[in-house]
């Protein structure tokens, strides 16, 4: 009081401070306020407490004396014997010049393999199959999304004959790749890591061009690809220790209860995190005693190889890891269908996922398993803006959880619920930051939003573009290159939630607005949906958060955040609803929808020994 009476006389007009609501985030809020202003470089301690000058203080700071960034120091690579703390791998920093020179040259090394010249041919991604490379007569081309007339790969094209040949092989190692010690699997997921972190630069640079992925996109599913084989290695080491001691035995009676690798394992994957969830499905499986067949999806084979260069050369045995790239429809199907593969890995659409599981549900003549599927699906994610919330932390977050990697994530928000006291305002800012983003072909380190995968995603995307004008207000469309399958950016405001805009995954930066009453109004527009996969909810209300928490239907649900870039470990990853059946991707249950649990009971008393 003494402070304003003094700012009063002189003439001065004065502004309070007073946190309002709860106690305990108001004294959050307090000692925030406290350790600002009395911080050792706070303008108020230097000016008021130590007396300098004003005009000294107000200087620039001298650029030039800063120290320079030290440079980045590689992981060393994990020791199977003693492999330690699970840690994620840290993403790059485009602050440091080295790690952008180095990331530049990879580029330009990919990009000199790729595009007309005289003589340059498109890199070959053979099948491998029973450890031998396999060529087709009939190949797929994988081109740039952001250039289609250049041709990045051709794969192979393989059918019912190779995946036969592949399921046999598989089957011929099973039994000894179950028995082969966890140890031993897990020493060749570590050292898969190593070689992928050794190449980490180039392997993100490819999928700039064969995925259209921004370069901190790329690095950060090269960096998830690392984290899953660190990870799994980890996880069946501590499965196969607790397995000893966590069921009881009582005296004169030894329990053990044990896992074992189900069978021949299919992974079948989709092209959006072309690296890492390959990666997550193959490595899960391996890990826990399945030969697995890898099947790619036709948009990124190349990408997808790397891992089976990295198994192999980290040790997995011939027949243990196969690699069979072709349609879906073909070598897919023909996977599902084979009786005697025990367990399937999907992760892609809901139709086509949904139709795996029905198919692998009935045994056909001579099967004697159920097979297991595990199936990550689409979703429609919500993300709700409370009447409390910091604009200035929910707008940049919502922009790039919608149109981050041009909206072609399973988690990317596609339903932005906003609460009518902040919606205008809300609306206003989104559209200006979402015009500020920057589309363009992923190999400009500047680009945030590339284009979309392919010409039917291109051409169903666009319908949806200009159909939004029917189904609601466009408040922005953006502007996009010529050459390439570019989708602009695009914000609509809808006010039937039920317009299919609003309904269905578009898989697209395509992002529809809806108006909520109050936080009950918006709650019920979140949940409204078959999906259950990201949700997110930016407030500054304790209890608004914990009824976010409680009520929002989703596998992962994201508070004052962005809701892409799940970190395995940390936000295990996955759905429920029609989004998806089975446990979380990179979390601790993960491995074990891949085993058989057994339990041996002995009875120990009285028995002695006989002679061997
Ligand atoms: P998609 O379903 O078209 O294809 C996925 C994979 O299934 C591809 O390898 C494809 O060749 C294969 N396939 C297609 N038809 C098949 C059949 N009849 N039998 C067997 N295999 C078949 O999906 P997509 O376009 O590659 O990926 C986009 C979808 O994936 C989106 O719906 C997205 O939400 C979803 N997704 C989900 C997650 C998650 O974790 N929940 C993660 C990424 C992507």
């Amino acid at each position: 009081e003494p402070l304003h009476a003094a700012i009063r006389r002189l003439g001065l007009r004065l502004r309070v401070y007073a946190p309002v609501g709860e106690l305990v985030p108001g004294m959050a809020y307090l000692v925030r306020r406290l350790l600002e202003n009395t911080s050792n470089e706070s303008f108020v301690r230097h000016r008021f407490a130590e007396g300098r000058e004003l005009d000294q203080l107000l200087v620039p700071p001298r650029v030039e004396e800063l120290p320079g960034p030290t440079e980045p120091t590689r992981r060393p690579p994990t020791d199977p014997a003693k492999p330690g703390r699970y840690d994620p791998e840290p993403t790059a920093e485009w602050r440091r010049p080295s790690v952008r020179a180095d990331f530049a040259a990879a580029v330009e090394r990919v990009a000199e393999g790729l595009g007309p010249g005289p003589g340059r041919r498109p890199t070959t991604v053979p099948a491998l199959l029973d450890g031998e490379e396999v060529t087709t007569g009939e190949v797929i081309a994988s081109v740039d999304p952001g250039r289609p007339s250049v041709v990045v790969a051709e794969s192979a094209a393989c059918g019912a004959a190779e995946a036969a040949a592949a399921v046999e092989a598989a089957v011929a190692v099973a039994e000894r790749w179950r028995a082969t010690p966890a140890e031993e699997r897990a020493a060749v997921l570590f050292r898969a890591a190593e070689w992928l972190r050794a190449r980490r630069a180039d392997l993100a640079a490819v999928q700039c061009f064969e995925a259209g992925k921004p370069r901190d996109q790329a690095d950060a599913d090269v960096c998830e690809a690392i984290d899953f084989c660190e990870y799994y290695g980890r996880e069946v080491l501590r499965l196969s220790s607790l397995s000893a001691r966590s069921v009881q035995s009582p005296p004169g009676e030894a329990n053990r209860l044990t896992y074992h690798g189900k069978g021949v394992a299919v992974v079948i994957a989709p092209w959006n995190f072309p690296l890492a969830i390959p990666t997550g499905m193959t490595t899960a499986a391996l890990v826990a005693g399945n030969p697995v067949i890898l099947k790619p999806a036709e948009q990124t084979p190349l990408v997808a190889r790397a891992l089976v260069d990295a198994l192999v050369a980290a040790g997995a045995p011939r027949g243990v890891v196969q690699f069979l790239p072709g349609w879906g429809e073909d070598v897919g199907a023909a996977l599902v269908a084979h009786p005697d593969v025990a367990v399937i890995a999907f992760t892609g659409s809901k139709a086509v996922g949904l139709a795996i599981n029905q198919q692998a549900a009935t045994p056909v003549e001579g099967q004697r398993h159920v097979k297991r599927v595990v199936a990550e699906m689409g979703g429609k994610n919500p993300l709700i803006v409370d009447a409390d919330a910091d604009l200035d932390q929910a707008v940049p977050a919502v922009a790039y959880s919608a149109f981050g990697f041009a909206g072609q994530k399973c988690s990317a928000a596609s339903r932005l619920i906003v609460l009518d006291a902040v919606y205008d305002q809300v609306v206003d800012r989104l559209v200006g930051c979402t015009r500020e983003l920057i589309v363009g072909h992923p190999s400009r380190p500047e680009v945030q939003v590339g284009p979309v995968i392919d010409a039917d995603s291109h051409e169903r995307l666009l319908g949806w573009v200009d159909r939004a004008a029917a189904e609601g207000t466009v408040r922005h469309r953006g502007e996009v290159p010529g050459e390439g399958w570019y989708v602009p950016p695009t914000i609509v405001e809808v006010d039937d939630p039920h317009a299919p805009i609003a309904r269905e995954e578009l898989f697209g930066p395509v992002l529809t607005v809806l108006r909520a009453r109050d936080l009950d109004d918006a709650l019920a527009l979140a949940n409204d949906t078959d999906y259950a996969l990201t949700a997110g909810l930016f407030s500054r209300s304790p209890a608004a958060i914990r009824r976010a928490a409680a009520e929002l239907r989703a596998g992962n649900v994201y508070v004052n955040r962005a809701i892409t870039g799940a970190v395995v470990g940390r936000q295990p990853f996955g759905g429920y609803g029609l989004s998806g059946v089975g446990s979380k991707a990179g979390g601790p249950d993960y491995l074990l929808q891949f085993m058989d649990p057994r339990v041996v009971t002995e009875n120990t008393l009285r028995q002695g020994f006989a002679p061997e």
